[in-house]
């Protein structure tokens, strides 16, 4: 267990600095930041967003052949169904929390919303009421959610109950203005940070091109957080991954998203940009 808080103690620097989201051909090596020691093994967590509505797809990412963490969305028609499934995988359940985006159809958000204009206590109960829809769940992270992220006052609300379940956080860093370093740091919940979007195009082109992009990441990074989908490029994604996997694997471990959050006691010493 030492071996992995130390990786995931160089995980969360790694994290902590790059605090620009990478999409695309940007996954250069940080500049002017602390260079992480790079030796061993790779640690890739994958994490697949959108469960919980019979998305296209679900099935077959419930069959690739590494542990992952499976993101659902509460209150919706599979949201129990495939959090139950994950976790007899032995994979991580997250909830995938419908967060008000600056733009965006309000129909894309799903049930159980958070947006800006609640009050403390409406997030609060909508926050326990979520986390107590998905079975399992040890983390949360966020869908959509441009707006309500760079919210302190929001992202606070929201973190005070992550905090009581004691659940992690991971940003899928939609914007760039996120307060979620900040409020999490002041709260003390782990946080961690979406490094490379594999479909935000829906072609296989694109995907594989974003497994390039992961692979040039570990090439200065010894952790990397990467989100897929179920829908639109669900079976688009888990073909390119169930293909990619195998070759990474003798440089790569692909952990689960809890594997990689570091003890608080630890998280003390890392300092916080
Ligand atoms: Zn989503």
């Amino acid at each position: 267990m030492h071996v992995k808080t130390r990786l995931g103690g160089s995980i969360l620097i790694a994290a902590a600095v790059l605090l620009t989201p990478i999409t695309g051909a940007a996954a250069a090596a940080p500049k002017n930041e602390k260079q992480v020691e790079l030796k061993g093994h790779r640690q890739v967590a994958i994490v697949i967003d959108d469960f919980g509505n019979g998305m296209t797809g679900t099935p077959e990412m419930m069959e690739l052949p590494v542990r992952f963490t499976v993101a659902v969305m509460p209150f919706m028609p599979t949201t129990k169904q495939d959090a139950e499934f994950a976790f007899k995988r032995g994979d991580d359940v997250i909830v995938h929390m419908p967060m008000e985006p600056v733009r965006g159809k309000p129909e894309w958000l799903g049930p159980g919303a958070i947006t800006t204009s609640m009050s403390d206590a409406e997030i609060s109960k909508r926050v326990e009421e979520a986390i107590a829809a998905v079975p399992h769940a040890v983390g949360m992270n966020n869908h959509m959610g441009s707006k309500v992220t760079a919210d302190e006052r929001v992202m606070r609300a929201v973190l005070t109950v992550v905090k009581k379940h004691g659940m992690f956080f991971l940003d899928s860093r939609t914007t760039y203005k996120t307060v979620l370093p900040k409020v999490t740091a002041e709260l003390g919940v782990p946080l961690l940070s979406n490094q490379v979007f594999l479909d935000d195009v829906y072609t296989t082109n694109h995907i594989a091109k974003q497994v390039g992009v992961l692979r040039k990441y570990l090439e200065t990074n010894e952790s990397c957080v990467i989100i897929g989908h179920v829908g639109p490029p669900g079976k688009l994604t888990a073909a390119v991954l169930k293909d990619a996997i195998p070759r990474l694997q003798s440089t790569t471990s692909f952990v689960k998203l809890s594997e990689m959050v570091v003890p608080s006691a630890e998280k003390d010493i890392i300092p916080h940009s």
